[in-house]
């Protein structure tokens, strides 16, 4: 699908079957479709925002709360005291698949360490 993007907005609106793990007027989170980790969990704001190059002044408030909903969602999940991941892909070099900014929790067993 060339706007994979898109299905990201169906999530926010329950159009499809994904798991909402937590949702308010700013962010929702949900489960990732492919998990990589026992808890793989996806943060995404409510209104478009296509990267993290994205992130400004008027909206920086958004990724702030993403980033306190991801912590919270990990405590809810009692991963927070083992430890957690919290990643963010930009772009091509980034791994970026989905152009619409999204925070990945994952967690749940011990990570292997990207350096
Ligand atoms: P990226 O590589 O863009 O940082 O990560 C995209 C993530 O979105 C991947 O972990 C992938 O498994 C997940 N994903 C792709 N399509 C869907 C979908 O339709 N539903 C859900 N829940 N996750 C998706």
């Amino acid at each position: 699908m060339k706007n994979k993007h898109l299905i990201f907005k169906k999530i926010i609106n329950k159009e499809t079957s994904t798991k909402i793990v937590y949702q308010d007027e700013i962010v929702t989170a949900f489960e990732d479709i492919s998990p990589k980790a026992p808890i793989h969990i996806l943060i995404i704001p409510n209104t478009f925002i296509k990267t993290s190059n994205d992130i400004n002044e008027k909206n920086k408030n958004i990724f702030a709360h993403m980033f306190y909903i991801a912590v919270k969602v990990a405590k809810d999940k009692k991963i927070s005291e083992d430890g957690y991941k919290i990643i963010i892909n930009c772009n091509k070099n980034g791994g970026q698949e989905i152009n619409y900014l999204h925070m990945h929790l994952v967690g749940g067993e011990k990570l292997k360490a990207l350096y």
